[in-house]
């Protein structure tokens, strides 16, 4: 039992769990006290594989067996910020670091659009060169390459107006994990320049503006509680985002949160779950982290609610360096192969792309 967990003893009733998970996904809210409750139960089997089958049922009922594929590219690995958890923070000295031209950016869509894929989500660090100006045409040339493809963007903290530009490119889609709703544990993994308010400022400017945003966290950062996680989802109950990304903390030796351990896997996809049943029509990912920490990442995130794979279509040079955390899930594999394989995983439970 993960040390989360371990922390909340409490008489735990299996009956009563499977009671508070058919209401929650009949009713898509809850309280704290429940979500409490819920969470600190996962550690017993029966709950935790109620709580799985009844998010992948809800899934399927919202989205069928299909999978939602998108092409992710990380466009950079230049980063003006400092995380404590990431790999890519300015501060690493020993990092590689990379950045996409617009024609190797292009290139990538391209090969992913003939395979089929209607969605691009370009990701990348906080990084000067992609000015506006720059990220305008990009989106302006995607769109003509591409006509029938979403553009999703996942570059973290700009300003208003500068979403506000992207948007009117053509962007309509944009990631901005809140990594964590309580302020206290935000400002635990990040340093004090950055700040917790203009990160949900930021969620909801896009939101304003016309995105469909994107939020969420990780599980298992160092200082991390029941009750943050609680906060989290809380905090998403309220704001309802259209995508909500969760995957589990995996630490970098080079990151001041190098020598913490690992998030719980299983915890992990209960979160998913429980998000599931609060966002029955939310696109939820099974991430990359869950990917790196199993072998069976993507098909266990989806028997847990998740209804979205973002395979990774950078180009194979650059994969290896884009270094969030290592062990990263980076296969070396051309589109075509990587679409292969994700379909015999998922069909082995009956999914398909
Ligand atoms: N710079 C952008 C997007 C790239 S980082 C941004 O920060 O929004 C994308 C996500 O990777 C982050 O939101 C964070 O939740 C996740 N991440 C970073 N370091 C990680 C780590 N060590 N383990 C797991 N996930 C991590
Ligand atoms: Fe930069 Fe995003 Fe990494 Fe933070 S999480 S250091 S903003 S790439």
């Amino acid at each position: 039992m993960c040390r989360v967990i371990k922390e909340c003893v409490t008489t735990l009733n299996s009956q009563d769990m499977i009671k508070l998970i058919k209401q929650l996904a009949g009713e898509h809210a809850i309280e704290a006290e429940g979500l409490r409750r819920l969470l600190a139960a996962c550690g017993d089997d029966n709950t935790f594989n109620q709580l799985r089958d009844k998010a992948a049922q809800i899934a399927r009922e919202q989205f069928g067996f299909g999978i939602f594929t998108r092409g992710l590219i990380e466009i950079s690995c230049y980063c003006r910020n400092n995380c404590y958890y990431c790999g890519l923070r300015r501060d690493n000295k020993n990092a590689s670091r990379y950045r996409l031209s617009d024609e190797e950016i292009l290139a990538c869509c391209k090969d992913g659009y003939s395979a089929g894929l209607r969605t691009f989500v370009l990701q990348g660090g906080e990084d000067a060169a992609f000015t506006d100006e720059r990220l305008v045409n990009l989106i302006l040339q995607l769109r003509h390459q591409c006509p029938e493809a979403a553009i999703t963007l996942s570059l973290g903290e700009r300003k208003a107006e500068s979403y506000q530009r992207l948007y009117e490119a053509g962007a309509s889609r944009y990631l901005l994990r809140h990594e964590a709703a309580n302020r206290d544990l935000y400002e635990q993994i990040h340093p004090g320049e950055m700040s917790h308010a203009n990160r949900i400022d930021c969620i909801k400017t896009l939101t304003r503006i016309g995105y469909q945003a994107g939020m969420g966290m990780m599980v298992g950062v160092p200082s991390q509680t029941i009750d943050h996680l609680v906060e989290d989802l809380l905090l998403m109950q309220k704001i309802r985002p259209a995508m909500i990304g969760i995957g589990t903390f995996i630490p970098h030796p080079d990151t001041p949160l190098g020598s913490a351990p690992t998030g719980d896997l299983r915890l992990t996809l209960a979160v998913i779950a429980i998000t599931r049943l609060m966002h029955p029509d939310a696109n939820i990912p099974a991430t990359t982290a869950l990917a790196s920490l199993s072998p069976t990442g993507y098909l266990d995130g989806i028997l847990s609610g998740a209804n979205v794979v973002m395979p990774n279509i950078s180009p194979l040079a650059a994969r290896p360096k884009y270094e969030i955390y290592p062990g990263k899930e980076h296969s070396q594999n051309d589109i075509t192969s990587t679409l292969n394989n994700l379909s015999q995983q998922l069909a082995t439970k009956n999914y398909h792309l």
